[in-house]
């Protein structure tokens, strides 16, 4: 590939920031420190959180690479810098649910922890305005926001992910409770994995003291938010140095 050049801002969003490159078909994913909860009501920041996240990501997109699900990942081009392929976005998100905690929990007075086996999986719409509210497939399908195919693709990516991820975490003494995957369709009309895998937007339960260890601690005000990133970001480093 000829040498990546950055181009003009695509969008900034809450978390990172997107920029054209010298070929059409790469963008640039630029991780930022800024942290925001409640649909952007709470903002703060998480000290070197971009540089956590980017590589947090590109380890575990590569991991998943190598497992044979398509992802949008290509290189990790800098500190806070991941070259990614272009693609269009599917505005339907998935949750993956192993354990129920957050939103499910007062939604269906659940207890928290309590396990949800087999996994649960959620669609939510993709949408700052709305405040990214729960969908069921008929509202997909009526709204044309993705194909019964291209569910069906999302659906085993994100069971294949979890299956694959539960392991990744467990071996750094992490319990992986819940997520949220983004999808986008390449060049060719195929449905891959996109956007980021983060403690942003999972929840990771130490197996040993129960304590979360991912945004929750910033979104409660948990204390311990750059630290316990920073703890994440040392287990991680030292599973995938010289796997990945
Ligand atoms: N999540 C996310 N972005 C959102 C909402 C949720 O990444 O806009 C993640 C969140 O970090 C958690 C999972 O999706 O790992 C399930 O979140 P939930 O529906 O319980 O919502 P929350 O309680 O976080 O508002």
């Amino acid at each position: 590939m000829a040498k990546i050049e950055k181009r003009s801002l695509i969008r900034e969003g809450k978390a990172k920031i997107l920029f054209e490159t010298n070929q059409k078909d790469f963008i640039i994913q630029y991780f930022k420190d800024d942290a925001t909860a409640f649909n952007a009501q709470k903002k703060g920041s998480i000290k070197n959180k971009g540089a956590i996240n980017n590589a947090i990501s590109s380890w575990i997109f590569q991991t998943l690479g190598k497992s044979g699900i398509s992802t949008h990942f290509v290189e990790k081009l800098s500190e806070r810098e991941m070259l990614v392929r272009r693609v269009q976005i599917i505005p339907v998100e998935t949750v993956i649910r192993n354990k129920a905690a957050g939103s499910i929990v007062k939604r269906f007075n659940l207890k928290k922890g309590e396990p949800l086996s087999p996994e649960l999986i959620e669609y939510f719409y993709k949408s700052d305005e709305l405040g990214d509210p729960l969908i069921c497939l008929n509202h997909i399908f009526h709204f044309n926001w993705a194909s019964p195919e291209e569910i069906g693709e999302m659906v085993k990516i994100s069971l294949q992910v979890n299956g694959l991820l539960r392991k990744v975490f467990e071996a750094v003494g992490l319990d992986l409770v819940d997520f949220k995957l983004e999808f986008g369709k390449d060049a060719q009309g195929n449905v891959i994995l996109a956007d980021e895998f983060t403690p942003d937007g999972s929840r990771l339960w130490d197996l040993k003291t129960g304590e979360s260890m991912d945004k929750d601690r910033f979104r409660q005000d948990l204390g311990r938010v750059d630290e316990t990133y920073e703890e994440v970001y040392e287990r991680l480093r030292k599973f995938f140095e010289g796997k990945v």
